[in-house]
C-alpha cells in the first residue's frame, strides 16, 4: 500500500492520516478525493484508481509546486467510491458495488474503504 501526501509528495501510511513531513492533512472535499486517487495497492488493483506510473508523475509535480492534474473522469469514479462508502447500504452504495461482480471483492473493498477513510 503507497500513498503519497498530495502538499508535498512524500509517502504516507494512509490516504487520509496527517503527514509526517509537512504535517497536513487532505480537509477539502478535493483534498480527500485526491488523497484517494493518490494511493496504490499491489495486493488489491482494483482499489486503485491510477497506476503506480502516473501516482509517480503526479508526485514530480506536487514536488516541483504544480497543481495535481486529475482526469474529471477518474475523479468521478474515485468520488463515486468515497461517498459510496459514506452512505453504506443506500440505494447509491449498492448500485456502486453492483458494479463489481466478485461478492468477495465487494466486502474487501468496503473493508478497505473504511479502513482508508478512518485511517486506523
Ligand atoms: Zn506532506
Amino acid at each position: 500500500m503507497i500513498s503519497v501526501c498530495i502538499f508535498c509528495g512524500s509517502n504516507k501510511s494512509k490516504a487520509l492520516v496527517e503527514c509526517e513531513e509537512c504535517s497536513r492533512i487532505p480537509n477539502s472535499h478535493a483534498d480527500v478525493i485526491h488523497s484517494i486517487i493518490m494511493s496504490y495497492s499491489e495486493e488489491e488493483p482494483y482499489l486503485n484508481f491510477v497506476s503506480i506510473d502516473e501516482i509517480e508523475v503526479l508526485r514530480e509535480s506536487i514536488i516541483n509546486g504544480s497543481p495535481i492534474k486529475i482526469e474529471h473522469a477518474t475523479f468521478s469514479v474515485a468520488e463515486e467510491a468515497y461517498s459510496a462508502a459514506g452512505t453504506q447500504g443506500s440505494p447509491q452504495a449498492l448500485k456502486y458495488f453492483s458494479k463489481i461482480s466478485h461478492p468477495v471483492m465487494v466486502v474487501m473493498l468496503l473493508v478497505f474503504i473504511v479502513f482508508v477513510l478512518l485511517g486506523a
